[in-house]
């Protein structure tokens, strides 16, 4: 499909910020919901992060606002016309930084409402008045409460993953905030999956909704070449560094299951002569905000990630995704390999796959309504088998223990801080917006990109501290399971 924005017509400003935000044509949701929003109507939409959901429902709802638009300081002159919910903080920043940057030559305000940073900048920002306001659930509530928010001029409210609102429990806090909302208002809700609970908040809250469907529910998109390849734990590595070299990758997410394994995978693999960076729920907003800019920047080849960073991470042209452990839960593994095969781009997807896995796989497989096929992946190795030493042994029993007590990801973790705010609302000043998801992430310079490290040349490599002077490259042994055990 080469549907043109221009075919749209859409107002000066808001083609210009397109223009410059480089898009060429609109991906197919985009495509097929502009219009239809354009008209008014309330829709029901299943898409995927990625697929350039947030301008689909971003740019028709500004239109259609613009008609409000005015420099007047008044408050009053800048009432909240379109609210924009979202299950997560991280997500809610994200779509909101986008809904500015679409918005940027208008004179239409937005803001955004999170749990875990302090009431008062956002209590300032409502009372200035703002047209688009973008929350989450909680902390919505509370502004709603303290009279900050006041909702009865809202023509366009957007449910936006509203799945994952539902699974973390907020339908309560969505009632309660669907009430105080005119009943004549455009509804728009966006979900990865029309699970019975989605069709009846849509059968509750949307009038005649039109359903859009671009790919279908739990699909993973076209664009990302999925592979399994059978690995038992001590092998895993070796093929991670096997297919970015075969592959010629430069860039990649390497999610696996545990904290503790998070940090001692990067430092393995640092060992070996690869840069990573380790990002995970334990590490500080600081440590986030180094490992995700040094990824961007290139200087880190591989982030290595839990199901933390798997949501809400805009990446663009993320080449690859290693998933070194099976995720537990068969949603992570749409998420994780959503980082890659961005808004059309091609991506790679590997999963690596150990006997006692087969379980997490059919999982997959169910969800994705697809077969999937483990392959053997031929490994050059001269390596003894079965031969674990004790950093390994100790890696094993933490991801043992850890699997007990698997990490919360971001919703949750959202979610605990929205309740948290919710029984306490002013709490002190915490650290600013997180900066983690402002900026988009821009391919490393060809200075940067040229040497990855694992393209490095031998003597290169073998110069890197702590590299043991033991790899020997291309001598042949059989690596492999056999599959289907
Ligand atoms: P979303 O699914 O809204 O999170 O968008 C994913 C990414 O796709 C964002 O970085 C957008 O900037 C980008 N994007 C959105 N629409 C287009 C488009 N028509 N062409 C290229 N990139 C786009």
């Amino acid at each position: 499909m080469t549907a043109s924005f221009s075919n749209l017509s859409l107002a000066e400003p808001l083609a210009r910020a397109v223009a410059e935000m480089g898009y060429e044509s609109m991906t197919p949701i985009q495509a097929q919901a502009i219009p239809v929003v354009l008209t008014g109507k309330d829709v029901m939409g299943a898409a995927q992060t990625g697929t350039g959901k947030t301008a689909a429902f971003s740019l028709p709802l500004l239109q259609r606002l613009l008609k409000h638009e005015n420099t007047s300081t008044s408050p009053a002159r800048h009432p909240v016309r379109a609210l924009v919910l979202l299950p997560t903080r991280e997500l809610a920043d994200q779509v909101a930084q986008q809904i500015k940057l679409y918005a940027k030559y208008t004179q239409m305000r937005s803001a955004v409402v999170f749990g875990g940073m302090d009431m008062k900048p956002q209590t300032l920002e409502l009372k200035r008045g703002v047209e688009i306001l973008v929350a989450t659930p909680g902390r919505l509530l509370d502004h709603i409460e303290a009279k900050n928010a006041v909702l009865n001029q809202v023509e366009y409210v957007v449910l936006d993953e509203a799945d994952r609102m539902l699974d973390i429990g907020f339908l309560p806090d969505l009632q309660r905030i669907l009430s105080f909302l005119p009943k004549q208002r455009t509804t728009l809700l966006f979900s990865a999956t029309f699970s019975p609970e989605i069709k009846r908040l849509a059968g509750s809250y949307l009038q005649d909704p039109i359903t859009i469907e671009v790919a279908r529910p739990n699909q993973t998109a076209s664009t990302v070449e999925q592979r399994f390849y059978a690995a038992q734990d001590d092998d895993k590595r070796r093929v991670v560094k096997a297919v970015l070299n075969q592959r010629g990758i430069k860039q990649a997410f390497v999610f696996v299951n545990s904290k503790l394994g998070c940090g001692r995978l990067a430092r393995s693999l640092e060992r070996e002569g690869l840069k990573t960076a380790a990002l995970h729920g334990d590490k500080s907003q600081d440590e986030r905000l180094k490992a995700l800019e040094a990824f961007k920047q290139g200087e880190v080849d591989l982030l290595v990630c839990t199901d933390v960073a798997a949501r809400g991470l805009d990446i663009k042209d993320v080449p690859a995704v290693f998933n070194f452990d099976v995720p537990f839960n068969a949603e992570d593994y749409v998420h994780r390999i959503g980082r890659t095969g961005r808004a059309g781009a091609s991506g790679l997807a590997v999963t690596l796959v150990s006997p006692s896995d087969m379980r997490l796989v059919s999982d997959i497989e169910k969800l994705i309504k697809t077969k999937l096929e483990v392959e053997n992946y031929p490994l050059d190795d001269d390596r003894p088998r079965g031969n674990v030493n004790e950093g390994q042994r100790e890696e094993r029993r933490d991801n043992r223990r850890e699997e007990r007590r698997p990490e919360r990801g971001f919703e949750r973790r959202g979610d605990a801080d929205e309740s948290r705010d919710r029984r306490s609302s002013f709490r002190p000043a915490q650290a600013s917006r997180d900066p983690f998801f402002e900026k988009p992430y821009e391919a490393p310079s060809a200075e940067q990109a040229s040497a990855a490290s694992w393209e490095a040349s031998p003597k290169s490599v073998a110069t890197r501290p702590g590299l043991s002077a033991n790899i020997k490259p291309k001598r042949k042994v059989a690596a492999l399971f056999k599959s289907g055990e």
